[in-house]
């Protein structure tokens, strides 16, 4: 029998270390390795190349992606970078319209440069993906649910759109909101996951990772050499620590999700607040596909006051449990204002939020004091 999702989150690619016993992966903290005659060596050369506790988080995650192959990067964008370096100049990427801000900014600032071309569009609607794809199109680009617009996109239907093009782009999926635990878009169709592991998979806010994983064996070498070449590569300790989130995301997402749902529904009915978004929320415009895709509804909820951007600065900077701060997918709750935080780099583009909107990453404590916090900070507010 195949191990389940659980199991292979505490197994998949790690051994008892054969020299000592050591049940947990060691943090290879070297950057070389001996070898007994020229060429001749255990499998590892220089650690850019590879290293022992990346190897061990490489097949973790890919496992968990139901993946062939796992790479592991320093960091969500130094991934994202590497799957837009399998294209060249005078290519087309179709992107999501609200994909986070950094991955905006990259493509945007960066690789438009380089005479690649990006459209931004709806993706929660098929048929405008399908209308957007032109023949120079190599790239689709996908965020599920989106940061910090909780947007929903088929992933399989998409995926059939693509499917049925003579020369098929390829697919990638930014599965960092959802985790495998809750989505695993390679089943769906992609070809490519690309997860920022600094959120829900490291899930304590102590690093900063990323990965990307697949099935295809070509597409694993060119982005393996890419690795070796660029270097963008996380350390042992960071992926020591990733290795150990990845143990209990099964747990950590069960308590994420019904603590989430429980602030979205105390939110939907506060007089205070002009609307609710989280995926399995009844309210949710994609809230059909979110189910037939997801396990649950996932642990980020955002709404917006009333009250408006005064409003909304005023309940972000009252809170008391929910911490004012970027990032999300840690055990503890945090809030804040994306158009002032983490989305300032899409201000003024087509790709800005309202400046209204408030951000949770609801957190692993007792719901009772999320609540709590929740009701004395939009009384403030
Ligand atoms: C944070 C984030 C990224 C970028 O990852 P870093 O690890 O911060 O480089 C990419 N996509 C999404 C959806 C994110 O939330």
């Amino acid at each position: 029998m195949k191990p389940k999702f659980e199991t292979l989150a505490i197994h998949a690619g790690q051994e008892p270390d054969p020299t000592t016993g050591a049940i947990m992966t060691p943090i290879y903290q070297t950057s070389t390795y001996v070898q007994s005659g020229v060429g001749e060596h255990k499998g590892y050369e220089y650690s850019r190349t590879g290293n022992p506790t990346r190897k061990a988080l490489e097949d973790c995650l890919a496992a968990l992606e139901g993946a062939a192959y796992g790479l592991a990067f320093s960091s969500g964008m130094a991934a994202t970078d590497m799957v837009v370096r399998l294209l060249k100049s005078g290519d087309h990427v179709v992107c999501g319209n609200d994909v986070y801000g950094g991955t905006f900014r990259l493509f945007d600032k960066e690789f438009r440069k380089f005479g690649l071309h990006f459209d931004y569009v709806d993706t929660t609607d098929v048929e405008k993906v399908r209308a957007a794809v032109t023949a120079e199109t190599r790239l689709v680009w996908l965020e599920t649910p989106t940061n910090p617009l909780l947007n929903v996109s088929d992933i399989q239907a998409i995926g059939g759109v693509l499917g049925g093009l003579p020369e098929r782009p390829l697919l990638a999926v930014d599965n960092t909101f959802a985790t495998p635990y809750l989505q695993q878009p390679l089943a769906l169709g992609a070809d490519l996951v690309v997860h920022s592991t600094t959120k829900y998979l490291g899930g304590h806010s102590d690093v900063v990772g990323g990965a990307i994983l697949m099935n295809d064996a070509d597409l694993y070498a060119r982005l393996a050499f890419m690795q070796n070449a660029v270097g963008g590569v996380p350390g042992p300790m960071d992926c020591f620590l990733v290795l150990r989130g990845v143990k209990t995301l099964a747990l950590r997402m069960e308590r994420h999700a019904s603590n989430a749902e429980a602030v979205a529904n105390y939110l939907s009915d506060h007089r205070a607040v002009e609307r609710v978004i989280y995926p399995f929320h009844d309210s949710h415009p994609q809230a059909a596909v979110a189910r037939r895709q997801m396990r649950n509804g996932g642990g980020m909820v955002s709404f917006t006051l009333k009250g408006g951007k005064t409003a909304a600065l005023k309940a972000a900077a009252a809170t008391k449990v929910f911490a004012l701060a970027e990032s999300l997918g840690g055990i503890e709750s945090l809030i804040e204002v994306p158009a002032g935080m983490t989305h300032m780099s899409t201000v003024g583009s087509p790709l800005a939020v309202d400046p209204g909107l408030v951000r949770l990453s609801v957190g692993v404590e007792h719901v009772d004091d999320l609540l709590a916090d929740l009701e004395q900070a939009l009384g403030q507010a």
